[in-house]
């Protein structure tokens, strides 16, 4: 009878086939953070996984900007400190983070959850497209801000969507100095996102 020795046990294994399907976890690391774990307190796995079911349960999308938020609508829709004649358009609730670090922007936010991506398969009805027009017919917004990534997916999405704005007579600006072809926007530091922010151009 042959017998394996080169995986563990069931549940040692299932944990670290869960953790490799994490973004930027590949086997070794899963590997790693799965014997961490174990040698963890029950009561710091304990806090671990709560942390994790709670953040599923207590948070949901803002049905106004899609952003994840714990109230409806989210804080910066509902602020009154916001210019809501802007409304800049990202693909990820990270960059929302992001872009709000630099203390620049002050306007409203538009999360398209995705880019289009003929590759992969997201066409513009799998993204928020739908929503930020429904956003723009109903509101005093004058500038709609691409601030898409810099890769073809983030160019292809903001061509698109300079081609359905612009006719509604709004002021369609993409994010320009300082980002580099192929950053992605949770990745780029405060300077190069001030800049780009602050350099913003008509698209
Ligand atoms: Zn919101």
């Amino acid at each position: 009878m042959n017998e394996d020795f080169t995986s563990t046990t069931e549940s040692v294994d299932k944990l670290i086939q869960e953790l490799n399907k994490l973004p930027g976890i590949g086997p070794k690391s899963a590997q790693r953070l799965a014997y961490y774990l174990l040698r963890a307190s029950d009561e710091q796995t304990k806090l671990l996984a709560e942390t994790i079911l709670s953040v599923k349960q207590k948070t949901k999308l803002c049905s106004v900007c899609f952003n994840v938020t714990e109230s409806e609508p989210c804080l910066i829709c509902r602020s009154d400190q916001r210019d809501r004649s802007k409304i800049c358009i990202v693909e990820q609730p990270q960059d929302v983070l992001a872009l709000e670090h630099t203390k620049v922007y002050k306007g409203l936010y538009h999360v398209l959850h995705g880019a289009i991506s003929p590759t992969e398969g997201v066409g513009a009805d799998d993204i928020r497209i739908k929503e930020l027009l429904g956003r723009l017919k109903d509101s005093q917004v004058g500038e709609v801000i691409l601030a898409t990534n810099t890769n073809l997916e983030g160019e292809q999405t903001a061509l698109y969507l300079n081609k359905l704005i612009s006719p509604l007579g709004i002021r369609v600006t993409r994010l320009a100095h300082g980002l580099p072809f192929g950053t992605e926007l949770e990745y780029a530091d405060d300077v190069t996102l001030t800049r780009a922010i602050e350099g913003r151009q008509e698209f």
